[in-house]
């Protein structure tokens, strides 16, 4: 019998079948992200319901040098989750008691499987708030959150997902159980594992339970939306408003196509023949400085030569149109038969020099390239739209071109998606080799048989199992 058979007997021996899925439709659910990354069907999907469960599918599969592919909800955009050789999926969904609220303290202790916008809601409950906002939130768990370093709109004000961890309980191959990190604000004992342990996308180790920071709820919000005749415009007033020293929550930026894309979802947002958006936050808990702060805002992006500043206080409003924004990445999908998305990061100042590459990349391969995203740190979602198989090597040499612009002013290949399976071939674009050799020890000292997410993030050659 081959090691995966052995493994898949020996898990539902141990755990039942219940736990232990074979059955096509789970594994073929549990095979893929929501990138184009390619996938082959698991052996079986685990759904863990503890760290037990975790610990032990991951004792017999280092034991047996079976390759495990760890998945939260499977949002990802680089083919994280998604199984790239044989081998078996291990659900963490289940595991997500909120196990500890603490608002004297400001902390949260939860289980990988809780889905973001519910953590959100039951910390907003009880008046406090975990700022990390990825527009997947209805979907995506902490999990997958944590494993990606997610951010989002408001990561511009409050930071990515490691700035709010405090402690991360995980399991490593082999199965042993590691409690790392802390419960107090401050803490500087041993090497900063959390933080090691946060964005390692699944190939160290395997989160069990999170203990986060929370901060008080912001009690004022005000939006700003400012409407610009170009892109170009839109992206020099992201620039007026960081050397301005203005500090919003959130500076998102969408670009004509994302214009109407969002006019599609929502009628009535006066979006219609735009030829950019800005959608800015302002928040605190002074109403009076917060309302201030945001007419300083419209003021700037009038300056710069917005069309049209309006701001909006209504909380029903602004609503509306996160909720269209949130949805954007789905609505552009549906517009082509293929769609990539990739989430390269430039200091801000060269947001605008960025904006022009993708447009001459977009006319030079003939590759529609609609642009959004959280632009006040630089952060832009280029997507890459085609419906004709031919045009395949347009795109790849579009990406290309996109990566190589964005090293060269200065960027990095992903704010927030992470590397996973789709950019690895780039990271050595990034990093030297002597770095990528490091991050293989690195790996090696958690992972010695590379059983876990092989080949992800460091590209092949990490897996020597199966
Ligand atoms: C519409 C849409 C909008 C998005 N917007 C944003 C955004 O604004 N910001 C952003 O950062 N991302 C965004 N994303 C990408 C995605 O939602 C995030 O990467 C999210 O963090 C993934 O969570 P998940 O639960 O779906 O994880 P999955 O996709 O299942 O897994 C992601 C990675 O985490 C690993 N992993 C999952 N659980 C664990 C665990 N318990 N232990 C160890 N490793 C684990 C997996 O192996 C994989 O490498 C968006 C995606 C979509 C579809």
């Amino acid at each position: 019998m081959q090691p995966l058979d052995r493994a898949v007997l020996a898990l539902s021996r141990a755990l039942g079948d219940s736990v232990v899925r074979t059955d096509a439709a789970a594994c073929e659910a549990a095979a893929h992200d929501e990138s184009e990354a390619e996938w082959v069907m698991p052996a079986a999907v685990v759904g863990a319901r503890d760290a037990d469960d975790v610990a032990t599918v991951l004792r017999v599969c280092h034991d047996l040098g079976v390759a495990v592919f760890p998945r939260g909800a499977g949002t990802g955009r680089v083919g994280g989750a998604t199984v790239t050789a044989p081998g078996l999926v291990l659900d963490t969904t289940a595991i997500k008691s909120l196990d500890e609220l603490d608002t004297r303290d400001g902390l949260a202790v939860v289980g990988p499987g809780m889905v973001t916008a519910a953590f959100q809601s039951a910390v907003e409950a009880e008046g406090m708030f975990y700022p990390p906002d990825p527009q997947s939130a209805a979907w995506c768990t902490l999990g997958g959150n944590l494993a990606t370093n997610a951010g989002g709109p408001r990561a511009l004000k409050y930071g990515v997902t490691r700035d709010w961890v405090l402690g991360l309980e995980a399991v490593l191959p082999g199965g042993e159980r590691v409690s790392t990190g802390r419960s107090t604000r401050k803490g500087v004992t041993g090497y900063d594992l959390p933080a090691l342990l946060v964005g390692s996308e699944g190939t160290l180790a395997v989160i069990t339970r999170a203990t986060l920071r929370l901060t008080a709820l912001p009690t004022a919000v005000v939006g700003v939306w400012a409407r610009f005749g170009s892109v170009a415009e839109a992206g020099a007033a992201v620039v007026a408003l960081s050397v301005g020293g203005m500090r919003p929550r959130c500076v998102e930026l969408l670009d004509a196509v994302c214009c109407a894309t969002l006019s599609a979802q929502a009628a009535g947002l006066g979006l219609e023949g735009a030829g950019a958006l800005l959608v800015m936050e302002c928040d605190g808990h002074d109403a009076r400085a917060v309302e201030a702060e945001a007419e300083r805002v419209a003021e700037a992006c009038a300056a710069a030569g917005a069309e049209g500043v309006s701001l909006a206080r209504d909380p029903v409003e602004r609503e509306a149109l996160w909720a269209a924004r949130r949805v954007m990445s789905r609505a552009l999908r549906a517009r082509a038969r293929w769609k990539l998305s990739e989430d390269v990061v430039v200091p801000v100042t060269r947001v605008p020099a960025l904006l022009e590459a993708v447009r001459g990349i977009s006319a030079a391969e003939g590759v529609v390239m609609p642009t959004y995203g959280h632009a006040g740190d630089g952060n832009l979602h280029v997507n890459l739209l085609w419906d004709d198989p031919a045009a395949y090597p347009a795109v790849q040499r579009a990406i290309a071109a996109l990566f190589r612009a964005t090293l060269s002013l200065g960027g990095t290949l992903s704010g927030e998606h992470g590397i996973g399976v789709l950019k690895a071939p780039y990271l050595p674009w990034e990093q030297s080799e002597g770095l990528i050799a490091l991050q293989r020890r690195v790996k090696a000292a958690f992972d010695p048989r590379g059983v876990l997410n092989p080949g992800k993030v460091l590209g092949p050659g990490t897996h020597s199992a199966c």
